[in-house]
């Protein structure tokens, strides 16, 4: 998510400001508990005796026993694919829509469980056929009317409409989901805000496809992750916005962005498709601060393998958001970063690495946030070096020089998970299992995480397996010492 010098600062002061706006509220205690959806089973026909015991299932769990987030994501099936049918309303801050998830049971299942925070659901289909809901918290919880079986491809429709209601978790701003300063709207939702506008199985473990049909005023345009597929006039004036994305995604990199925008479209020199969207007023700064992204992408390629995804590019939003946020082929930026100089470059190279590292290679859990901060923080290390001649190890000895960093990267704790040891101890994690393993060595553990792991998610001992695979060596004690050590080690070399 956001790059290194902005989050822990800049991140407290928007969410005092949020909350003195009162933007941010308290998240599942005043979630609206719906009233079960009445649906009426149709009658069993029972005039023949069978042998035959009827199918049972179980309940699916209510989260994956993510160690710091519990009720994120649910158990019993994976999303293979997504497609949110969504109006912004911006006279009434509402969203009216209607997502359709194709899952597959991995078990058979009674029950089972979406994510889904505040909103009026008006209805649950699945395979067709109206469910019973009952709600609770961010759980969603449904009721087929028969038993789901494991492997058979099932499609759920979700109905709703409302306010989409910020969340915070912790101290963290970041993942509060839904944002609106009236007309504009976006989304940021790392680690758990997804569920505050669609239903999701909302964890990074459980990746899939997305489609996005957004119907907006006509005077304004929607962006989202992929690929521009259609547009259309719709009979009330209204224009609605097609977006593919063809690459299995987290849910929480799934981004909307309505606004004034124009969008401008650029190729790499390695042919990848960019695109850019920014409110007129700021093209020069957007076409300044983004300026340099082909090149990144080719240094990138020649450091990490092929990029990732299909196409690529950035969003701003007219507000000084305080981070930038590496949504899937479309990382998210404030008004802040345009004219930011160095540093908006290095935040554009950050979110960049994170189509390798965090997007196309996921955290197994939240507690390996640091594999997707460590890596990016790195890479604008790479950056600099490739662009500006600053070497590599200069740019680490000048953070490990910074703080004291006490808190290992490997276990931030759910309370302050963008905190800077995650970034920047991180970053100098990678520097000092560089120096043990040899360049070479390190140089090809870049390149194959994002291969061996790609739209999969992956933990920090798989990190450590990989590294040692390629190495021939025991890194346990480069990890137990940069990585779960609560003291910053000296620096390597
Ligand atoms: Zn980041």
């Amino acid at each position: 998510m956001p790059a290194a010098p902005l989050p822990a600062r800049l991140g407290r002061l928007l969410l005092l400001g949020a909350l003195a706006a009162g933007l941010v509220s308290c998240r599942a205690s005043d979630v609206a508990l719906d009233a079960p959806t009445a649906t009426t089973a149709p009658a069993e026909t029972t005039t023949t005796t069978t042998t035959a015991p009827a199918a049972t299932g179980v309940a699916g769990d209510p989260g994956v026993g993510d160690p710091y987030f519990p009720e994120l994501g649910n158990g019993g099936y994976d999303v293979a694919r997504y497609h949110i049918d969504l109006e912004w309303l911006p006279d009434e801050g509402a969203i009216d829509a209607v997502t359709t998830i194709e899952l597959t049971p991995t078990v058979d299942l009674d029950t089972f469980n979406l994510d889904l925070v505040g909103l009026d659901v008006s209805s649950v289909t699945v395979d067709g056929e109206p469910s019973p809901i009952t709600r609770a918290g961010r759980e969603l919880a449904i009721d087929p009317d028969a038993v789901l079986i494991a492997g058979e491809a099932t499609e759920v429709v979700v109905t709703y409409r409302g306010v989409p209601q910020p969340i915070s978790l912790g101290s963290d701003v970041f993942g509060a989901g839904w944002q609106t300063d009236g007309r504009e709207a976006y989304v940021v939702s790392e680690p758990a805000g997804a569920a505050t506008w669609y239903p999701a199985n909302d964890h990074p473990t459980d990746k899939a496809l997305f489609t996005f049909e957004l119907t907006v005023p006509a005077d304004q345009v929607a962006v989202a992750n992929g690929v521009l597929v259609d547009e259309r006039t719709e009979p009330d004036g209204r224009r609605t916005w097609i977006w593919r994305a063809a690459d299995p995604m987290a849910t929480y990199l799934a981004s909307i962005v309505v606004g004034d925008l124009v969008i401008e479209r650029t190729t790499a020199p390695t042919g990848l498709p960019l695109r850019d969207a920014y409110p007129p007023e700021h093209a020069a700064g957007a076409q300044e601060l983004f300026g340099r992204t082909g090149e990144m992408v080719a240094t990138f390629e020649e450091w990490f393998g092929p990029y990732p995804f299909e196409v690529y590019g950035h969003v701003v939003v007219d507000e000084a958001l305080g981070f930038a946020l590496e949504n899937q082929t479309l990382s998210l930026f404030g008004t802040d970063l345009l004219g930011a100089g160095g540093a908006g470059e290095r935040t554009v190279a950050h979110e960049l690495a994170h189509q390798w590292y965090g997007n196309a290679v996921s955290p197994a859990s939240w507690r390996d946030i640091w594999l997707n901060e460590g890596f990016a923080t790195y890479a604008e290390w790479i950056w600099l070096q490739e662009a500006y001649g600053q070497p590599i190890e200069r740019s680490a000895e000048r953070a490990h020089a910074g703080a004291d960093y006490g808190v290992a990267p490997g276990d931030p704790g759910n309370e302050e998970l963008f905190q800077p040891t995650v970034y920047i101890r991180g970053g100098l994690a990678l520097h000092a299992l560089s120096v043990a393993m040899g360049d070479e060595a390190f140089r090809a553990l870049l390149r194959e995480w994002p291969q061996r792991f790609h739209d999969q998610a992956a933990s920090t001992e798989d990190l450590r397996a990989l590294a040692e695979e390629l190495s021939g060596q025991d890194l346990a004690p480069v990890f137990d010492a940069w990585v779960h050590g609560t003291e910053l080690p000296p620096f390597p070399g």
